[in-house]
Parts: C-alpha cells; structure tokens; sequence
C-alpha cells in the first residue's frame, strides 16, 4: 500500500456511537457492481483504491449479487489475492434478513437462519469472522429476542467481534438493545438509509440511537446516485437507473425531483463542491452519524466524494438553502 501512514492522518475516524470502535467518515458497500455479473477488474480496482484512500470499511450482504452471494465472492477474492496481511487493518461487515434461499430458513430473522447464513457468508469470504453482523431488516414473525440471540450467539462463537441491526425503527431499536445490554453483546451499530431525500430518521430514530449510545452508518447518502450530477439532464446508460439489475427505477426521476437536483447542484457549485460532496457533507453534519455508507462504480466516483473531507462543514445559511430546497 502507497503512504501506509498518511492514508489514516486524510481519512476523519469517527468513533461508533460509545464504543472503542472508529469507522471511517466514508466506508464502501458492495450492494452494486461485485456481482458475478460486473467486471471482476473493476470491482478489484474499487476495493484496492478505497483501502488505499483510508477506506478500512466494507459492507456486504448476504445477498450482494447478483448472483445472490457473489459479492461476497468477489470481496473475499480480493482480500485473499490482493490484500492478504492487510485483514487487521479491516472493518468487513455482512447482514442476512432478506430472501436468500428457498424454504422457510433462508429469509426473515430466525436463529436458524442468522446462523446458518453467518456460516455461509464466511465460507464465501474464505474468513473466520467477520468485525460486523447486522440482523439486515425486522423481521414481524419473529420475536426481536430470538433474532438478538441469535446475533448474540454468533459473538459467543468468534464469528462477529460486533454486532448490528438494520432498518428498526425507534421501538424496535429499544426492545433490541434492551435485549442486548442485558446479554452484555456489543451490538454496537445501526444501519438506516439517510439522505435529503430521505430524512426519515430525524423524526425519533436518531435521538434514539444516541440515548443507547448506539452508532449510526447511513446507507445510500447518494440516494443511489440522485444526488449526484448524473440525472441532471438525462439517464446515462450506464447508470444505476438504466441498468437492468439496479434498484434505483427510471420513476423515481420524475421533473419535480430533477429541478430539486438542479438547486442542489447550485448550492453545491457556489460552494466549489461537486452535489455528491455536498450530500455527504450533509449527512456527515450529523454528530450521531459515524459514517456515510457509499456506493460506486468506479474508482473516479470514489475519488469525488472523497474530496468531501476537505470541505465538509455547512453554515447556517447553507442548511437553510438546502432546507428550502427540499420543502
Ligand atoms: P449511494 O447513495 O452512495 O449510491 C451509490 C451510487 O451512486 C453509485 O453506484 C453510483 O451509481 C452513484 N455515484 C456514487 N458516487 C458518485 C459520484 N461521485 N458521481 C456520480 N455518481 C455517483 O449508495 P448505495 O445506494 O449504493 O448504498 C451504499 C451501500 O449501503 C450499499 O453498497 C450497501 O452496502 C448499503 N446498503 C444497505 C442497505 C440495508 O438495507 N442495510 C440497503 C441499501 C444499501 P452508478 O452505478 O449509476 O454510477
């Protein structure tokens, strides 16, 4: 690795919630392009430029794909081929809640399912543990206590340092870590979707995880790539929104949303930032915040919104613009 020192003096560690553990501002998620069906050269490029930029965090999922599973091939690939004698410098997280195999024990939040997918995650990375595992979604058919013993087991077992949840809300997060505090489990960390488009958290969430100490990564920053100058005129063929396996759809880009994106850029131009930069400077404004979770397909994309870091702070007036724009 290039400059092994200075990478970790540019990158802003932030700590997670209450606990020893420090993310970076910016970790990287593998939900799109390290699939089977993307390049393997480019998914490897990726991964090896945002370790060498001071990325330390990559969140998977079960299901990354598609083909369901192969992201986790691809990761575990790289981290073998490329980045072996690097593991300890690594956050490496995965999940399971949603649908990843037929039958009644490959989808929801069972303990049959938690760890039997815990198990296969590893297997597919070639690791003995992962650092993070999240209960991906609540789950309604399944007491929150067994999904948290679940995670709690997997603790026991060496297969997680720590654990997480994903998508609970308020009192779902309550009952959780109320389970959790009592079983001493470092579940340490929740995973939400949070952007300008989607402020969802802000209603009781958010003081929620600080009154439990809790830390908070936030998923598509970027609102999968609107947030960006991409849509501003059109749907570039290569991008998520046309691409026949993403998950962003053509409809979400309708013209009121467009002429919110156009404003946005403004703000961010007059303040000499590209709108992916402002967008994350805009979550990361957050103190409960640990870090935005972003995605990208190329090293260029990661470059920019790495550029955050030197110009991350919003005045008053800033967050007001931004405000007015999103009413
Ligand atoms: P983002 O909102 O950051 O969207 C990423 C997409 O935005 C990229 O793939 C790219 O799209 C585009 N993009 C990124 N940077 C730029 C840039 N500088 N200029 C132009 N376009 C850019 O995040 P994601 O929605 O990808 O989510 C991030 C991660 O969060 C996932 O990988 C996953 O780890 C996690 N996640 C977790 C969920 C959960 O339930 N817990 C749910 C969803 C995500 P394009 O391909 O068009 O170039």
């Amino acid at each position: 690795m290039n400059n092994p020192t200075s990478k970790y003096e540019k990158m802003n560690f932030r700590f997670c919630g209450t606990s020893g553990l420090q993310l970076p501002a910016i970790s990287f998620g593998l939900w799109h392009n390290f699939g089977s069906v993307d390049l393997y050269e480019n998914s490897r490029k990726m991964i090896l430029y945002a370790f060498e930029r001071g990325i330390t965090h990559f969140d998977l999922a079960n299901n990354y794909g598609p083909e369901p599973g192969s992201a986790e091939e691809t990761f575990g690939r790289i981290l073998h081929k490329d980045l072996a004698g690097y593991r300890d410098q690594m956050i490496i997280s995965t999940k399971a809640g949603y649908y990843m195999w037929p039958g009644p024990y490959g989808d929801g939040g069972s303990r049959k399912y938690l760890l039997a997918s815990l198990d296969q995650s590893l297997q597919r990375m070639n690791l003995d543990y992962v650092d993070i595992y999240y209960h991906h979604r609540p789950d309604p058919d399944t007491p929150i206590e067994e999904s948290m013993l679940a995670l709690d087991h997997a603790v026991r077992q060496g297969k997680a340092l720590y654990v997480g949840i994903s998508s609970y809300n308020s009192e779902q997060t309550r009952e959780a870590m109320r389970i959790m505090r009592e079983l001493r489990t470092p579940c340490i960390i929740h995973q939400v979707k949070y952007n300008m488009f989607d402020r969802d958290i802000e209603r009781d969430l958010l003081d929620t995880l600080k009154e439990f100490g809790l830390g908070c990564i936030v998923f598509s920053p970027l609102a999968q790539g609107l947030l960006t100058d991409k849509y501003l005129n059109d749907i570039p063929a290569d991008s998520r929104a046309a691409k026949p396996n993403g998950f962003l759809s053509k409809d979400a880009i309708t013209d009121q949303r467009r002429a919110q994106i156009k404003k946005l850029n403004e703000i961010a131009q007059s303040r000499n930032q590209s709108l992916a930069q402002l967008a994350v400077a805009w979550v990361l404004r957050q103190e409960t915040v640990t870090s935005a979770l972003i995605g990208a397909s190329s090293i260029e994309q990661i470059d920019d919104n790495l550029k955050v870091l030197e110009n991350s702070e919003l005045s008053t007036e800033e967050l007001k613009q931004i405000n007015d724009v999103l009413q």
